[in-house]
């Protein structure tokens, strides 16, 4: 028999999700003359853990797929998805350009080597193409002062039929925790990007669930939201739950107690003894570890759930084992069914929080050896 745990995704939380997200841009207290914006649900990083052939499906009512692998790309033309495709870095080298051109996949365009390489370049079809901004993330993107002549070199490439629909496009860099940052680079964004044609997109996960902000991003004209995180039911935000946003979990990551015992008072349990028991204490050993993506530094008291009830780890989590208080669960015996995070267990949030990092890293960390089980209800 393999080891007990297994990864479960569903097909329905993640469609549930991305109509949270539509619902969230509908709000009434946006204005309601404007289109609600476009969605890119960004499946980057093998949809952070989900499996990009589980993002074809669960997203197809998405109006495009948005990630930074040529190949995940390819991997979803492959699945049937047919709609747009934006690679959020662009392209590399200049032998990825006829890829792009017959897989119909369009691009970010963030510095002026890119430009370069397009100008020598001949295409088939026009590649679709956002021209990005940096307004303040200081990582990818053009300066604002070298933004309207690299759109200039956009649209002489588009008039050459190199380059086809243009847009618009920056990233925030604390969308999640600083309104006023964000409301900076709007204002960085508007002056730059003022008066060039084509549509706009500036908002990820926190920005879209921040009610109302995509309305302030752009006076007018389409508008692509790029929303990835909730999208799989965990939250961007560190004081709002996902659970408050309307969002559902699409991981569950389950396994079973492979061990349960009496721990005497004043014994350690795991490596280095981190946790010493202060009484006689019932502790079951979970069928997971760090090399299945449960996070190493997760302190003793990280919540979990065995057979039903929260409980908390205790002591050190090891490669392949991590051991659970059974004190509040005195049912639970050799075989009881564990939920490390996900539907009927922690937020992934949560123990993402006790563990130092966000859930976004737990998600994608999700190690190949662990067996996933689709739900395609
Ligand atoms: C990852 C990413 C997103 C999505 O971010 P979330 O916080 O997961 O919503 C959007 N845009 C760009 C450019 C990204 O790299």
């Amino acid at each position: 028999m393999p080891r007990p745990i297994s990864a479960h995704i569903s097909w329905s939380a993640m469609r549930h999700n991305l109509l949270a997200v539509r619902r969230h841009l509908d709000s009434p207290r946006v204005a309601a003359d404007r289109a609600r914006p476009h969605v890119w649900a960004v499946i980057k990083a093998n949809a952070y853990g989900h499996g990009i052939l589980n993002a074809v499906q669960g997203f197809a009512a998405a109006d495009g797929l948005a990630m930074l692998d040529l190949n995940e790309a390819v991997r979803c033309r492959e699945a049937g998805w047919s709609g747009p495709i934006l690679l959020l870095e662009g392209f590399f080298e200049p032998a990825d350009i006829p890829v792009l051109d017959q897989h119909r996949i369009s691009i970010t365009v963030h510095c002026a080597e890119q430009l370069d390489m397009l100008e020598q370049a001949s295409v088939g079809r026009p590649l679709d193409a956002m021209v990005k901004l940096d307004s303040g993330m200081n990582r990818l993107g053009f300066q604002p002062a070298e933004y309207r002549p690299a759109y200039g070199r956009a649209l002489a490439l588009q008039q050459r039929g190199v380059l086809g629909a243009l847009g618009r496009m920056t990233h925030f860099a604390r969308a999640d925790d600083d309104a006023q940052a964000t409301a900076r680079q709007i204002a960085v964004f508007d002056e730059a990007a003022r008066g060039l044609p084509g549509s706009a997109s500036l908002c990820n996960s926190a920005a879209t669930l921040t009610d109302g902000l995509w309305a302030r991003c752009v006076a007018a004209g389409e508008q692509w939201v790029r929303p990835g995180i909730c999208l799989y039911g965990a939250t961007p935000f560190d004081e709002r739950p996902a659970a408050g946003l309307g969002l559902r979990p699409v991981m569950t990551l389950r396994s079973r107690l492979i061990s349960a015992h009496v721990l005497p008072a004043g014994a350690g349990v795991g490596y280095g003894y981190t946790y010493t028991a202060p009484h006689d204490t019932r502790v079951g050993v979970v069928a997971c570890g760090y090399a299945d993506g449960y996070p190493r530094h997760a302190a003793t008291g990280t919540p979990v759930c065995v057979g039903g009830v929260m409980t908390r780890t205790l002591g050190r989590v090891s490669m392949d084992m991590l051991a659970v208080d059974l004190d509040p669960v005195p049912h639970a015996e050799v075989g009881t069914e564990v939920v490390l995070w996900g539907e009927g267990g922690p937020p992934v949030d949560d123990v993402a929080r006790a563990s130092g990092t966000v859930g976004y890293e737990l998600l994608c960390a999700l190690a190949p050896r662990v067996p996933v089980h689709i739900e395609r209800d």
